[in-house]
């Protein structure tokens, strides 16, 4: 797992956390946290070489969408469906 990934404003670092909850509570795979500038994933997620590959690509993308100020600007369904796909559109293009 990386330990740092790159945005428009710079290094964002991530951090392997066992038991990884959203702020609701729900057990994640891994998750942005824009006023901390981190990126969560969770370790039993990490442990698993496609699925910690894509949950990084899916929160990196959340952190570049904010570093573009894009949170306030497309609404939350929509902001998780296109990270999920790019997300997935870029660990298919790193292995094919
Ligand atoms: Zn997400």
């Amino acid at each position: 797992m990386k330990r740092k990934m790159w945005g428009a404003h710079g290094p964002v670092p991530v951090k392997v956390k066992k038991n990884l909850k959203a702020p609701d509570g729900e057990k994640c795979h891994g998750i942005y946290l824009p006023d901390e500038r981190v990126i969560y994933i969770d370790a039993d997620s990490a442990k698993d070489p496609r699925l910690g590959e894509v949950t990084l690509e899916h929160e990196w993308l959340h952190s570049v969408i904010c570093d573009a100020g894009g949170q306030d600007i497309i609404d939350s369904e929509l902001h998780e469906w296109f990270c999920s796909v790019v997300s997935a559109a870029l660990v298919a293009r790193r292995h094919s």
